[in-house]
């Protein structure tokens, strides 16, 4: 078998890349799903299979999350009702990891709460599904693989005793979703958590796929910036889950305990 020298990967590797941004602006889903399939395949390559960072754990006072890390640099979150041991999962793009996280914390998985369509946090939504009777698949776009519970902005339901309000922040995506979480007490019970996607990172946000300047800016202003705290600082003390590596915050929060560490890196190419 012809095995490919660091030339062609090289050439490859290029191609895949510039293709994809080209092709996510127009090609059917099921190619767009292949052509990102296929990037961050190359992405993982190139990265020698390391992981990105080690699974973490940040405990509120009824809720647990830990923080799956995948490809090469995404997140996945197991979102766990400490109450009932109902258990979400945001974006879970590697189902192996997160079945073996729903086995060690012996917790029932009911939900995936899915951001927007892209193979790198829906991918995973299939395989998943048939690991897991009645799992419900929420997102707030057909394109979505698997999903069964289509929500619209302001749509609220349970994970046990938590509560989930969805966001909706068309931009990156025009069907893209963030997840504002608080506990069976509100928003006094424990820090709020918003599961951002690839709408908001630490320092930067998505790309402008589908979506313009100003509906970004009703997003993160709006949108984000108008829960609890009420201004952008505000946002960024509430506890913030994203996708991308700048969003060192989670770490931060979870060693200091109160203030948040932000770290600016290199633009997404999410
Ligand atoms: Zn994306």
């Amino acid at each position: 078998m012809h095995k490919i020298n660091e030339t062609e990967f090289f050439l490859i590797f290029t191609f895949v890349i510039m293709f994809r941004q080209v092709a996510l602006r127009v090609c059917p889903t099921w190619l767009e799903n292949k052509l990102t399939s296929m990037y961050f395949r190359a992405k993982s390559v190139s990265f020698n299979g390391r992981s990105h960072s080690l699974s973490a754990t940040v405990d509120h006072s009824n809720m647990k999350v830990q923080i799956l890390p995948a490809l090469q640099d995404n997140y996945m979150y197991l979102i766990i009702d400490e109450a009932t041991k109902e258990a979400a999962v945001v974006d879970p793009v590697d189902p192996e990891a997160v079945i073996t996280a729903v086995r060690q914390n012996d917790v029932k998985l009911t939900k995936v709460l899915t951001t927007h369509h892209h193979w790198d946090h829906a991918g995973g939504n299939a395989k998943l599904s048939k690991s897991f009777t009645d799992l419900a698949i929420y997102g707030g776009d057909d394109r979505i693989e698997a999903i069964n519970c289509k929500i619209t902005h302001n749509d609220t339901f349970n994970i046990g005793n938590l509560s989930v309000k969805c966001l909706a922040t068309p931009c990156h995506t025009r069907g893209h979703v963030c997840y504002y979480i608080t506990g069976e007490g509100g928003e006094g019970e424990h820090p709020p958590s918003v599961f951002t996607g690839d709408t908001l990172f630490a320092g930067g946000c998505g790309r402008f796929f589908e979506g313009t300047a100003n509906q970004m800016y009703k997003a993160l202003v709006e949108i984000l910036g108008s829960l609890p705290e009420e201004t952008v600082e505000g946002v960024l003390r509430t506890r913030i889950y994203s996708q991308q590596p700048q969003i060192r915050l989670t770490r931060g929060t979870r060693k200091s305990g109160n203030s948040t560490k932000i770290r600016f890196g290199p633009y997404s190419t999410c």
